[in-house]
């Protein structure tokens, strides 16, 4: 799609709307926002391609709060929404909400945000008072409907966000249901960062003639994110990242790792070294999720330890350190990952340890990115003579085996980034090769040593989002 829109005033936005964005100092909108706010604001529907951190809840709140402040509610009713957007994180359903506040702060429309895993009473509260904008979460939403305290027959604007997390996570079922509640002549909304064959059924089935805007992540090139492997015994890991937080001194540093209990292990440790750290993920309350990541937020805890799930969708402005505790078992989370870091034109850098039982998951990755990440090693690091003995840790899942893998894609999108011709895995030893430990080590893949100014070699986008929209149907 061609685009000339450079400006909010070519959007024609309404006054209240251009005000507070004009209060929020956004000069100009993000490619999503041009492409998709007129197509909004025609009423049709929408397929976008767009990840967090391209500005895309702007992209869409704006010309919603545009189109439901222009035409009133013919019959306005208490706790019958006239937009509802779903997510797949509670975290994600209250960021969303903040920006719908945040951007119609100057109009007259009311919204409320609903998530589990907090009282329930407040939300029946507030869906005795009419609602304009309702964010939520699929189970949430239900238990409401199951209870009669909501009404979705008055929803005109249905928005899915994130809905390949929302099917990652085993939503479909509560989606399907949510969607049978709704009138049938609405306006429909899905985003989505990656585009798998069951992204394009749910589109297929939800979608109307849909318009079609596809735009790249936003500053993950890697003259941004500086990336580097360390090479580490996995019961080493914990000791060497306290060791870099406090080489390096750093104040914000978001961890991730495989499991939920590694999560609380590695947050345990860096507090017993006295580095102020806590664990995000899906068994703890959301009191304490909400605590941690608004701490983490503004700065008074350096260190987030986050399984994937958990840091989903979380909009965390210009982080300037992520750390892989393990490798992910997906290629394209690494990617994920990587891409908090290194935003609005700041630099950032993402470190992955790396036990030799993950090379393969390293080799995977650099395949997909088409980068060999260099191997650094920390020749300050003394390994502690003593460590206790480690926990036996969960078998490792295969790749595709526990979530839903990337071999979904449409056909030609991975095929690409993962051209098996990329690999360079051949080379001289590995100066960062990881230091002794007493685990059996697998036989270490020789691996190349780049130097410094080829850590800022541009890294390809790899094509997270097939080209093409899905078949498009009538209304
Ligand atoms: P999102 O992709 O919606 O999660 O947005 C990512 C970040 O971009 C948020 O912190 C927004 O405040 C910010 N943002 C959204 N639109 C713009 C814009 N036009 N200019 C600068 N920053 C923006």
């Amino acid at each position: 799609m061609t685009n000339t829109v450079t400006t909010f005033a070519d959007l024609n936005l309404a006054e209240p709307l251009m005000r507070a964005i004009n209060d929020s100092g956004y000069t100009h909108p993000t490619p999503v926002q041009a492409q998709a706010i007129p197509l909004v604001l025609k009423g049709g529907d929408l397929l976008a391609g767009a990840q967090t951190g391209t500005g895309k809840t702007a992209g869409f709140t704006l010309p919603i709060l545009q189109r439901l402040s222009s035409n009133p509610a013919a019959h306005p009713r208490a706790g019958a929404p006239r937009c509802l957007i779903l997510t797949p994180t509670r975290e994600l359903a209250a960021q969303v909400e903040e920006s719908v506040k945040t951007y119609g702060k100057y109009l007259a429309l009311k919204s409320e945000v609903m998530f589990g895993g907090v009282n329930i009473n407040p939300q029946i509260k507030a869906l005795r008072s009419q609602i304009d904008i309702l964010v939520a979460t699929p189970g949430r939403l239900l238990d409401h409907v199951g209870q009669k305290t909501l009404d979705l027959s008055s929803v005109e604007i249905l928005v899915l966000d994130e809905a390949d997390r929302m099917l990652d996570m085993g939503f479909i079922r509560d989606i399907r249901k949510i969607l049978a509640l709704l009138p049938r002549q609405r306006q429909n909304l899905l985003f989505s960062a990656t585009f798998s064959e069951e992204i394009k059924s749910l589109a297929d089935g939800l979608l109307h003639n849909p318009g079609f805007v596809e735009v790249a992540r936003r500053n993950t090139t890697s003259e941004l994110v500086s990336q580097s492997v360390h090479m580490v015994a996995q019961k080493l890991k914990s000791h060497l990242l306290s060791h870099l937080i406090k080489l390096n001194d750093w104040k914000q540093v978001l961890v991730f790792t495989r499991t939920k209990h590694g999560a609380n292990r590695l947050a345990e440790k860096l507090n017993s070294d006295g580095i102020p750290a806590a664990a995000i993920h899906g068994n703890k309350s959301q009191a304490a999720r909400t605590k941690a990541l608004s701490q983490f937020k503004d700065g008074t805890l350096p260190v987030l330890v986050a399984t994937d799930i958990a840091a989903r969708g979380l909009d965390i402005d210009m982080l300037p350190h992520v750390v892989n505790f393990e490798l992910p078992n997906i290629p394209e989370d690494y990617v994920h990952r990587i891409g908090r870091t290194g935003r609005a034109g700041s630099n950032g850098s993402a470190i992955s340890l790396v036990d030799s039982e993950e090379l393969q998951h390293l080799k995977n990755i650099e395949r997909l990115i088409k980068t060999q990440i260099p191997r650094v090693t920390i020749d300050s690091f003394v390994p502690p003579t003593h460590i206790p003995a480690e926990a036996p840790r969960p078998p490792r899942p295969q790749q595709g085996q526990k979530r839903h893998a990337p071999a979904n894609r449409p056909q030609g999108q991975a095929a690409k980034p993962r051209n098996p011709g990329s690999s360079n895995s051949q080379g001289s030893k590995t100066p960062g090769q990881a230091r002794p430990s007493s685990r059996p080590q697998a036989k270490p893949e020789p691996v190349k040593y780049l130097s410094e100014a080829a850590r800022h070699q541009a890294m390809p986008q790899p094509a997270l989002f097939s080209p093409k929209p899905p078949a498009r149907r009538g209304k």
